[in-house]
This record gives C-alpha cells, structure tokens and sequence, in this order.
C-alpha cells in the first residue's frame, strides 16, 4: 500500500469527522469565518495537508489553485466525484482539450439543489457520501504501471493534463497595465498545459502507457 492510498482514504473519513462537528459551509468561499463552517473540498483539503490557507476565508480563486495543487486532496476529491450520482463539468485548459472539475463538481454537489430534487443533500447525506468514498479509496487497487494505488495516473495525478512550459502572451490579449510594461520591454508568459500523455484523465491509461508497464513487469 502506498502512502497515497492510506491519504485518500483517512482524509476523506477525517473531512466526514471535521463536516460533523464544525458543519458543512455551503456558502462563498471555502470556510465561514463566523462559524467556522467548511465547504467539502477544503474539509478534504484540511484532512489531507494540515494547516488552514488564508485564502479559504476570503479568496476563492486562490484557493481552487491551492486545492487543485495538492495531489493527495485531489486523488480523494476525484474518488468522491466519482462516487457522486452526476458526472462532472468540463473546462477548456487548451484548445479542444477539456478535462474534467472535480473541486467544483463535489463543491456544487453538496451545496445545490440537483436538477430533479427538491433540496441540497443534508449534511448528514455529504457525510455519508465521503464515508462511501473512504470505503472507495481503501479497496481500489493498482491497475497499471503508470497509475498509483488509486487507480490515478502517477504523471498527472488523474487530472489528465500536464504543464509542460510557457508561452508568450500575445500584446492584444494583456491587460492594460501590462501592455505598458511591454512598451517598455517586459514580456508576460503564461502555463500552458498539454494531454497527459500516459492516460485520458478518466482512469484509462493509454495502449502505449499499458505496453510500457507489461514490458516493464
Ligand atoms: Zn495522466
């Protein structure tokens, strides 16, 4: 068993622990800070780093980065996504290639009310649902030499997609504050990602990545 394994599952229990006695926040941002309230992700997020962001409190876009950087939360928010009654949504990160949001799938799940029902899940039923994604995650198995414990490919953590260098943004696409700076001399980047090239982002590793593997055992 890798330790990834034991994080997936022990931070989706203890997320369920924390949900129980500090409550599910189901408002903005990622904690309230008058009750003390935490939204799914970043109960996960908490369970599976330590320690609490700043950013939970007051900066949304922060905190998606900081959870979505963090490869043990994200193997055990995929594996509750995975485990919810919906798919999740889709983001373009580059041209035609889109991947799947897990944070904001299981965030939305437990906040909203779904298309054909009549209320958001109660507390107790997102507890539940990361108690059956604990189960989950304790009894998945290796699959291929280039996925983990979990099933997730060990390049791109599962998400599908990988930064693989930078690329000059165009003068008419910055900002205006920066379009001065490039009047004198400064030049702006930005990540660009690209296809994992070892799976699809949805646990099927690709032929080549299978063959590897077998070649390798
Ligand atoms: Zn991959």
């Amino acid at each position: 068993m890798t330790a990834t394994t034991f994080a997936a599952g022990v931070a989706l229990r203890r997320a369920a622990d924390l949900i129980h006695t500090d409550g599910l926040h189901t408002g903005d941002q990622f904690i309230n800070r008058t009750t003390g309230a935490v939204d799914v992700a970043a109960a996960i997020y908490l369970m599976a780093e330590g320690g609490i962001p700043d950013a939970f409190y007051n900066d949304e876009v922060t905190s998606l980065a900081i959870i979505g950087a963090s490869a043990p939360t994200m193997t055990a928010i995929r594996i509750l996504s995975d485990s919810l009654p919906t798919p999740p949504s889709y983001t373009e990160i580059a041209d035609g290639h889109e991947v799947p949001d897990y944070i904001e799938h299981v965030s939305n799940w437990a906040t909203t009310t779904p298309v054909f029902g009549e209320r958001p899940p109660t507390t107790s039923e997102v507890i539940g649902a990361l108690l059956r994604a604990a189960q989950t995650a304790d009894s998945r198995e290796r699959r291929f030499g280039c996925t983990d414990a979990n099933g997730f490919c060990l390049t791109c953590h599962g998400h599908g997609s990988l930064t693989t260098g930078t690329k000059e943004i165009p003068f008419e696409d910055l900002s205006l504050r920066r379009q001065q700076g490039y009047a004198a001399g400064h030049r702006f980047h930005r990540d660009i990602t690209a296809p994992c090239p070892y799976c699809d982002g949805q646990d099927r590793a690709t032929a080549a990545a299978e063959q590897a593997a077998e070649s390798a055992a």
